[in-house]
Parts: structure tokens; C-alpha cells; sequence
């Protein structure tokens, strides 16, 4: 028998936590995992974690993959069949998540859905909208379809704990370099084989990675307590979001999760670094959110401070952007092998399965 290879897995928001766990549950016979991080799903979101983008995303699986992006359809639709398993009512699973009616309404058209042949068709009860049912929200378009939310730190709680069960340790560390992993100063009985970078906008600053094409897109929310909201809805933002660009206007989105909580959003401010809720930012986020949602709030005519009676804490996180889109391949550190899972930017949940599954299978290809 051959002895088992060490894999770190560093990082342990979405990204990390479920590569880890589709590691362990398809390899364990193959592979030792640990993982590394400095921010885990149990600390503190008050104490300054912006930059632990998983703690802070809505979430909700809605794939913005255009048609030509092949790639990022694939590790969406991956990820959403895994998802709609989990989230199946006869799984122990199903109350991380919440099945719902989701409306897309779009101010600028994407090119697939203005051609009829939207990239989210194969979403379960898909529609176009008709005409008459974009009035008075200011949209061009519109789709319709079910989809899942996901309960963010019950979900990354969920993770962790599985991939512990199923074998994976955890070491909190800040690391400086990737070096120091492979140098066993991290887990001086153990050698490490390889390493796998899920360190989100900490691949920017990761001695050994570096990579200054990765920033910060900063999104602001609203958590409130709203049990009776069942549904989802998104107006896009407008102008074209081409990195690096703030959008015009900024999209406005309502996911509630299974949990009776609300995030309403959002802002989307590219190379913005401020790590607080700005007052001026929640404020616009209630107003547009309940000019294009008022039912969630329960009385009839409702105003803002209706909405406001229901917060319970604001939130601001950085979304890992990165210039050309995800990195998703196999390197070597010297003669080690070392695989990249980083830059999701404002999809890391919504992929989190089919990027794992894909840097496994880049971790196989370079032992073969
Ligand atoms: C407001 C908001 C709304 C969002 N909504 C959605 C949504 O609806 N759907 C969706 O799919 N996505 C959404 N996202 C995006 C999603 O949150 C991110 O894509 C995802 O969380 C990225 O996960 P990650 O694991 O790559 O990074 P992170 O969650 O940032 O985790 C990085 C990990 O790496 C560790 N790390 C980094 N550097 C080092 C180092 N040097 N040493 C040790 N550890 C290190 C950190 O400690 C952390 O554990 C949203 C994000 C925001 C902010």
C-alpha cells in the first residue's frame, strides 16, 4: 500500500471548506487533509472580517455566467445540481437551504437572455417575464425560475464540521509565504505533497503567489428578521460591470434564508478597501429595496422606518475579484505541486462545488 499523500487546503471560507470536503469524501483513501486559515466560520463577523468574504455573501444561486464563458457554466450548473441535492426536503442537509420563486429583473439585458436564449434556462420552472409584469420596476427584462439560498454561517459551520468528520484537521495560522506550508513549519510531523490556494483576496498579498490582479469588490448589505419572505428578487445593476468599474447604479437584490433572516443589498465598488457599513450606503440600499420590494414589510403603505424596525445588524464585505476571471490550475512551488482555487469575485458560493470538484481533479492530474 502506498502511503497517503498531505494535502494543505489553505483557506477555509466556501471555496476552501468545500474543496476540503470533496477531498475527503472522494479521496480519503488517497489523500491526508489539512486545513489552514486565519478567519474561520466561528469568529466574530463584528471584529473587522471584511476580508472573509464568505462570512458576509447573501447567499443565493444565481449564475451571471454569460454563454461564451463555458467554464464558469460548467462550475455553476455543477454546483447547483449538488446544491438541489442537498437541499432536497428528505436530506439532513435540506434545512441549510431554502427552495424559492426567484425574479430577475434586468435594467441592462444581457446579451443571451435579449437573444432568447438565456444562460439560466435549465433552472427548474424557468420563464421569460412578459412586458406587463416589468412595470414599475424599471427593468428591460425579466426571468423567472426556482432556485436555492443558502444560510451562510450555518452552511460554513455545516462545512467545517464535515470535513472534520470525515478525517480533515484544522490549524489556525496566518502564513506569510507559501513556503513556510511546504517547509512543515505549520505540521512539523507531517510533510506536505501539496497545496491548495483558496485564500480568496489573500492571494493578492500570499508570499510565493502575489498575484495583483486579484481586488476587492465591495458589497454592503442589511440583515433583517422577515420569516414571512419566501421569494427572491434582483434588479441588476446598470452600466457594464467591467473590472476595475464602479456600475452607474448599483444592483439591488432580496435573499432570505431558511433561517426567517434577510439580506437585502447592495453595493458593488470595485478597489474599495473601507471596511465598515457606510450610513449613506444602508440608507440607499432601504430605500431602493423597498421601492422594489414593499412586501417586506408587513403593513399596508410601508415606509422606511417600518423597514428599518426589522434590522438587525449591517454588513460589509470584499468579494474576491480578480482581472481574468477565476483561477482555476495546477502549478508547481519549486518541485511541489500546488493547485489555485481563487477569485470568485461575487460567485463563490454558487460555484463553490464545481471549483472544487475541478481543483480536485487538477490535484489527480498532477500526481498522475
Ligand atoms: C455582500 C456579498 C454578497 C455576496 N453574495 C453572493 C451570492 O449571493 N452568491 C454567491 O455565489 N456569492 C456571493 N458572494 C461572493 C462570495 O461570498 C465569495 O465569492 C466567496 O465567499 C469567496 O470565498 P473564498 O473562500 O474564495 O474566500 P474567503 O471567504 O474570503 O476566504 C478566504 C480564506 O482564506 C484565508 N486566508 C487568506 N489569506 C491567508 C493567509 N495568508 N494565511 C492564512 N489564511 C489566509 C482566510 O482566513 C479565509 O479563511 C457575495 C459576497 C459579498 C461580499
Amino acid at each position: 500500500m502506498t502511503a497517503k499523500k498531505h494535502i494543505v487546503v489553505l483557506g477555509a471560507g466556501v471555496i476552501g471548506l468545500s474543496t476540503a470536503v470533496h477531498l475527503l469524501e472522494t479521496k480519503r483513501d488517497v489523500y491526508d487533509v489539512t486545513i489552514i486559515a486565519d478567519a474561520l466560520p466561528s469568529d466574530d463577523r463584528k471584529s473587522g472580517l471584511a476580508h472573509y468574504a464568505s462570512l458576509w455573501a447573501g447567499a443565493q444561486h444565481v449564475s451571471f455566467a454569460s454563454l461564451e464563458d463555458t467554464l464558469q457554466q460548467q462550475l455553476d450548473r455543477a454546483t447547483f445540481k449538488r446544491m438541489w441535492e442537498m437541499s432536497d426536503p428528505s436530506t439532513a442537509t435540506s434545512s441549510l437551504f431554502m427552495r424559492l420563486k426567484q425574479t430577475e429583473y434586468y435594467r441592462s439585458v444581457p446579451s443571451d437572455v435579449a437573444q432568447g436564449k438565456a444562460a439560466l434556462d435549465f433552472m427548474p420552472d424557468f420563464r421569460y417575464l412578459k412586458e406587463e409584469e416589468l412595470a414599475d420596476k424599471g427593468a428591460k427584462a425579466g426571468l423567472e425560475f426556482t432556485t436555492v439560498t443558502i444560510d451562510v454561517p450555518t452552511y460554513l459551520a455545516y462545512l467545517l464540521a464535515r470535513a472534520l468528520a470525515l478525517g480533515g484537521r484544522l490549524l489556525r495560522a496566518r502564513v506569510m509565504h507559501i513556503s513556510q506550508v511546504y517547509s512543515g513549519a505549520f505540521t512539523p510531523t507531517r510533510p506536505v505533497d501539496a497545496v491548495i490556494v483558496c485564500t480568496g483576496l489573500g492571494a493578492r498579498s500570499l508570499g510565493g503567489v502575489e498575484d495583483l490582479t486579484v481586488f476587492p469588490i465591495r458589497g454592503q448589505t442589511v440583515l433583517i428578521k422577515a420569516p414571512w419572505v419566501d421569494w427572491g428578487v434582483t434588479l441588476s445593476g446598470s452600466g457594464k460591470h467591467k473590472p476595475g468599474e464602479e456600475l452607474l447604479e448599483p444592483p439591488v437584490y432580496v435573499i432570505p434564508r431558511a433561517s426567517g433572516e434577510v439580506i437585502i443589498g447592495g453595493a458593488m465598488e470595485p478597489d474599495d478597501y473601507f471596511p465598515l457599513p457606510r450610513a449613506g450606503t444602508t440608507k440607499s440600499i432601504l430605500e431602493r429595496a423597498l421601492k422594489l420590494a414593499p412586501q417586506l414589510v408587513q403593513t399596508p403603505n410601508p415606509t422606511l422606518s417600518d423597514l428599518e424596525a426589522l434590522i438587525l445588524e449591517e454588513g460589509c464585505g470584499f468579494r474576491p475579484g480578480r482581472r481574468d476571471g477565476i483561477r482555476l490550475e495546477a502549478g508547481k512551488w519549486e518541485d511541489k505541486v500546488v493547485v489555485y482555487n481563487y477569485g470568485h469575485a461575487g460567485q463563490g458560493y454558487q460555484s463553490s462545488w464545481g471549483s472544487a470538484e475541478e481543483a480536485v481533479r487538477l490535484l489527480d492530474a498532477a500526481f498522475a
